[in-house]
């Protein structure tokens, strides 16, 4: 098995990562992106961005709603 992901560097997983916005040196899957407690004061959530997600609409979701997008994002992932 040939791993080619990047290995996120919070949940240590081999999955696609970028480079975290409020940690430059972190690269994050887009999983624990999502689930972020900083993300509510992070200016530009790597994940959420690159996916087209408008962020005041999602910053101020249910949680239950959180879950449909997580679920929609990790399955835009295939
Ligand atoms: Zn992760």
């Amino acid at each position: 098995m040939t791993i080619y992901w990047e290995r996120c560097g919070l949940c240590m997983k081999h999955k696609p990562a970028r480079q975290c916005s409020m940690e430059p040196a972190l690269m994050v899957c887009a999983s624990c992106c999502v689930i972020c407690p900083r993300r509510s004061t992070c200016p530009r959530p790597v994940w959420l961005r690159e996916l087209g997600v408008v962020k005041p609409v999602e910053a101020r979701a249910e949680p239950s709603e959180r879950e449909k997008i997580l679920e929609e994002l990790l399955s835009r992932l295939g």
